[in-house]
């Protein structure tokens, strides 16, 4: 069940790709593992997946123990505390939800004890919601440009998370919003490179691809729904 469904989304992502003229090996597949056991994370493994994306610390720390014998590669996408960058810094290889100044120097303070220059990406809050997490657009640049100067992140790209809608379409304008964001942001920062950028989730992310996704985050698609 889980090879035919990642399978099939292998092959949307490809199609997506050609037909936006980009090469398919160019787009990342994170598999969203929220909620999900660590055998069907297992099983996932077997069936080719490499990259796992999770949302809560404890819940991540638990299962990369028990999945400690594969080498997986762990992604938080999750609202992260301050106070848990000690943690997100230990496991995760990239952090996508970077939002704020204060937590950018938080994590800089975690991966300098750790011998480490960790990757993150900076959340944008695209269409301006109140209720989500995300730096407003206008204030991206400076954000940028303050986390740049911390000698242990480096900011490798942006991320978004579009308003809910049943239908994809919906989501282009704020995929595109984060492209031109991320071009507008690299011309303006000496030395930035912001070639990643994580926005796509199972409903949207053939048009994600389609204006320029490099990391989609899918996982009702794969695992199916959520308890
Ligand atoms: C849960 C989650 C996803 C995956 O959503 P699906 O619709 O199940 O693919 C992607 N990104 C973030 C930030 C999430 O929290």
């Amino acid at each position: 069940m889980i090879a035919q469904h990642i399978d099939s989304i292998r092959q949307r992502i490809a199609k997506s790709a050609l037909q936006a003229g980009r090469r398919p090996e160019d787009i990342r597949l994170v598999a969203v593992s929220k909620t999900v056991a660590a055998e069907r994370i297992r099983q996932a493994f077997h069936a080719g997946l490499r990259v796992f994306g999770e949302n809560y610390i404890q819940e991540a720390r638990d299962k990369a123990q028990a999945l400690s014998d594969l080498p997986i590669e762990w992604h938080f996408i999750g609202h992260l505390q301050s106070n848990k960058a000690k943690y997100a810094v230990r496991q995760f290889s990239l952090i996508h939800s970077v939002d704020s100044l204060r937590l950018a120097a938080e994590i800089d303070r975690e991966a300098r004890k750790a011998g480490k220059i960790q990757p993150i990406l900076i959340q944008v809050n695209v269409a301006g919601e109140a209720t989500k997490s995300g730096i407003d657009p206008e204030a991206l640049i400076d954000l940028v440009r303050s986390v740049s100067a911390l000698s242990h992140v480096r900011v490798a790209g942006l991320m978004t998370m579009p308003p809910f809608s049943e239908d994809p379409e919906a989501s282009r304008p704020h995929f595109r919003r984060l492209k031109a964001l991320a071009d507008h942001c690299a011309a303006s920062v000496p030395g930035i490179d912001l070639r990643e950028l994580s926005m796509g989730m199972s409903g949207d992310f053939e048009v994600a691809v389609s204006e320029g996704a490099t990391l989609v985050r899918i996982g009702t698609a794969i695992f199916g729904e959520r308890s």
